[in-house]
């Protein structure tokens, strides 16, 4: 039961932990100091994704420490976006921020994100001037972001993650969503009111490795993509009429050939038929491909599991 003399908190802050025991200590530490300053209630909530290491007995050390600290622990490894949506449907502030726990997003800035979001704007979401990552993983990251764009639906801006500040009512509206593979800066974006991109440099990763391997990549950006695009159905549909196109136009000719040249031999062409199968067995099982990444997620829906379990709350 909630002690009536603590006060609700103001802000809360949500950061999902996956076997970060070496950056958790410094992050509280940083975030502490930061939100000390800004002098109103305020609530920490770590989401523990199933870490097999010290996180977890470190999150609660905190909490014994300083009560606000609050931690979900999870029954399992569900994934970054699927911890942030926990901490969302937990966290009671006026203004809720979300950001990593390795201290790329650095505590810092969120006096000001918190300052812009009190002036009026409802989700203040950051801008990666620069990322302190190797080169490839950067030009994935800013080739994919254009690419959505491009193909999106939903206004989704440039080079912002999942590091921001949004009002109660924006949380509520995403807490109501019920859907599954989520891509939260998409939705995020989806829910509309007033939205404004402020720049920060985003920082070296504070101690330990990456815990985003290419698979979890992978599926975030699949994510991001088939649900919030039918771009790629549309692909198919196109590439399906231009193929058949091609054919009764190839048909034409060969007729013309047969019947009214008189040079017309049967057995060259053989290439051009096998080719011609390979390439457009290999546009069929593409496409399905495709519908089946819409189906896998219609099939999740239907399902309906609940999007993760936890294990223990402490703080709550
Ligand atoms: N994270 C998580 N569950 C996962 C993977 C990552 O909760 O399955 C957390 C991680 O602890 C960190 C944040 O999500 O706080 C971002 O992950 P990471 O820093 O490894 O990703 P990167 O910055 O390398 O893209
Ligand atoms: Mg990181």
């Amino acid at each position: 039961m909630r002690n009536p003399l603590v006060k609700k908190p103001y802000y809360s802050l949500i950061l999902p932990a996956y076997n970060e025991e070496q950056s958790i200590q410094e992050t509280y530490l940083r975030l502490k100091d930061t939100m000390d300053q800004l002098a109103r209630p305020y609530e920490i909530i770590f989401v523990n994704d199933g870490s097999h290491d010290m996180t977890h007995q470190l999150l609660n050390s905190l909490h014994e420490l300083d009560s606000h600290v609050k931690v979900i622990h999870f029954s399992r490894n569900f994934g970054h976006q699927t911890a942030v949506t926990a901490g969302m449907a937990k966290c009671t502030g006026d203004y809720v921020a979300v950001l990593d726990a390795d201290l790329q997003d650095p505590p810092e800035v969120l006096g000001a994100f918190f300052e812009k979001a009190e002036s009026g704007y409802d989700v203040v979401y950051a801008v990666r001037t620069k990322r302190k990552e190797h080169l490839p993983k950067r030009l994935g990251y800013a080739l994919f972001y254009r690419f959505l764009a491009s193909i999106s639906q939903t206004q989704i801006p440039l080079d912002s993650g999942d590091f921001c500040v949004m009002s109660r009512r924006v949380v509520v509206a995403l807490n109501a969503l019920p859907e599954r593979n989520r891509f939260v800066r998409g939705l995020r974006s989806w829910v509309g009111y007033r939205q404004i991109g402020l720049e920060y440099e985003r920082a070296g990763r504070y101690a330990g490795e990456s815990k985003y391997p290419f698979a979890k990549l992978l599926k975030l950006a699949f994510d991001g993509i088939f649900s919030f695009s039918y771009v790629p159905l549309q692909l198919i549909s196109v590439l399906g009429s231009v193929g058949m196109m091609a054919a009764v136009i190839g048909s034409v000719w060969a007729f013309y050939q047969r019947f009214f040249t008189p040079n017309y031999n049967a057995v060259p062409g053989f290439a051009t038929t096998v080719i011609l199968v390979m390439f457009i067995g290999g546009l069929q099982l593409f496409s399905l491909g495709i519908v089946g990444e819409y189906m896998r997620r219609m099939y999740d829906e239907i399902k309906a599991r609940p999007q993760y379990i936890i294990e223990s709350e402490v703080g709550f």
